[in-house]
């Protein structure tokens, strides 16, 4: 793990392919972007709108989040709640994160998806 952000203050993998957006090394199209925050489109969408929602400080997974990201993770909920707004989510969305090989997370960068514009089963697949 290196910080390899030259003007980035917060942690960062090189390898990362979300740290890679967040260091505009790889594309995304971003839906929202703040100093501690980026929101962008799922590259391969399980739904009309699917955006993900991540802390440019890189953390590996839902087990990884820290008492001192506490904030940053209530803030990460707020930006979720102003575009599921903004979008305009009537008729409802879902939130989801997957931790661990049980749950599919394939990137190893904290990440929230945020689904909408369909229903969703419930029990989830
Ligand atoms: P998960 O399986 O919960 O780890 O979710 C990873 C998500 O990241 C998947 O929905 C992928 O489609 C998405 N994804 C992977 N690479 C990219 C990328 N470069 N840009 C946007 N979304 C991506
Ligand atoms: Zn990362």
């Amino acid at each position: 793990m290196t910080n390899v952000g030259s003007n980035l203050s917060f942690k960062q993998d090189k390898h990362c392919p979300f740290c890679k957006i967040v260091r505009k090394e790889a594309f995304a199209k971003i839906l929202y972007n703040d100093s501690d925050i980026l929101a962008f489109e799922d590259i391969n969408p399980q739904a009309p709108y699917h955006i993900l929602v991540i802390p440019k400080k890189h953390i590996a997974s839902f087990l990884e989040i820290s008492s001192q990201d506490t904030e940053l993770v209530g803030k990460i909920h707020q930006v979720i709640k102003k575009i599921a707004k903004e979008k305009n989510f009537k008729r409802g969305f879902r939130v989801v994160v997957n931790c661990g090989p049980d749950a599919g997370q394939s990137i190893d960068h904290l990440h929230f998806h945020l689904l909408a514009g369909r229903e969703f089963d419930w029990p989830p697949g």
